[in-house]
């Protein structure tokens, strides 16, 4: 059986109205759906649209969301993958893989690729840990170079790729023409939380008057998606208990739940 690669979205309904927080990012990112909306309006006057950007910053904190959201507010189609699927999935055919990426991608441009994890793919080449697989790893990742270099300014493809590593990176993945844009994606302020909590407590049914900005305050840390977690384990939390609305409780005993589940996580690692 032959695993699909990638994923290919259209109508894609997220927009910049669903990423909370995240100013500096958004307006950043902003230009590239202005590119793909009306390239014509900078390739006249000379310039060269920008082929890849890189999204930095630590997980959960919504590079993938920001991702799809330039999709969504173009109103073009977007193809995502994961480098740790390239390298685990496919030996043999990471290149061929990376081909037919951009063939469909092209085929239907204007259009954004995204590429998660691109470290998995893209950490320098030539520091081989001699456990085998890393030509193929390489050869995936000299494809996607030849991929980038290769299709015109006016192909109208933006390759947008996710790291939180990306002093790991082949500096060749940040050359000119290439991913030579960086936009930091950091964890959310306490102000940030108290957007993103708003943003995740809107579909469910609660009390009124929930306060997001003590909500926030008592998630120092968290990421956006962590909150996400929260918001859902409240739910869940009131609903086992058969109330109606989730209450400030719930909210209080899913945050004490989370922090249990990354204190786990970080004993793991540690
Ligand atoms: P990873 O590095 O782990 O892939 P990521 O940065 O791509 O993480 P996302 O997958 O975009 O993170 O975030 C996961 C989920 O967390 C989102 O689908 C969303 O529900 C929630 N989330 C994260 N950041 C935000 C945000 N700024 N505003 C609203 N929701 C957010």
């Amino acid at each position: 059986s032959k695993a699909k690669l990638f994923d290919e979205k259209t109508d894609i309904k997220t927009t910049f109205k669903d990423v909370a927080g995240l100013e500096g990012a958004k307006e950043e990112i902003q230009e590239i759906v202005e590119f793909l909306k009306n390239p014509e309006k900078y390739t006249n006057l000379g310039g060269k649209i920008p082929k890849g950007a890189l999204l930095v910053g630590p997980p959960g904190t919504g590079k993938t969301l920001l991702a799809k959201a330039v999709a969504g507010e173009a109103q073009v189609p977007f193809f995502s993958l994961s480098g740790s699927d390239f390298v685990e999935m496919f030996v043999g055919v990471g290149a061929s893989r990376v081909r037919d990426l951009f063939k469909q991608a092209k085929e239907k441009s204007p259009a954004i690729i995204f590429i998660d994890e691109i470290d998995a793919v893209g950490r320098a080449r030539g520091k081989s840990n001699m456990s085998g697989g890393n030509d193929e790893r390489e050869n995936t990742l000299n494809q996607l170079l030849t991929e980038m270099d290769g299709f015109g300014t006016n192909s109208n493809v933006i390759v947008l790729a996710a790291t939180n590593r990306a002093d790991v990176l082949d500096k060749a993945l940040m050359r000119a023409g290439r991913f030579d844009r960086q936009i930091f994606v950091d964890l959310p302020d306490i102000r940030e939380r108290a957007e993103i909590f708003k943003v995740h407590l809107a579909p469910l049914k609660k009390v009124e008057g929930l306060d997001t900005e003590f909500l926030a305050k008592q998630t120092p840390g968290f990421s956006g998606a962590d909150i996400a977690n929260v918001c859902n384990e409240a739910a869940l939390i009131a609903a086992r208990n058969n109330k109606t609305a989730v209450d400030k409780q719930d909210f209080l005993d899913a945050v004490d739940r989370i922090v249990g589940g990354l204190e786990k996580k970080n004993k793991i690692v540690t």
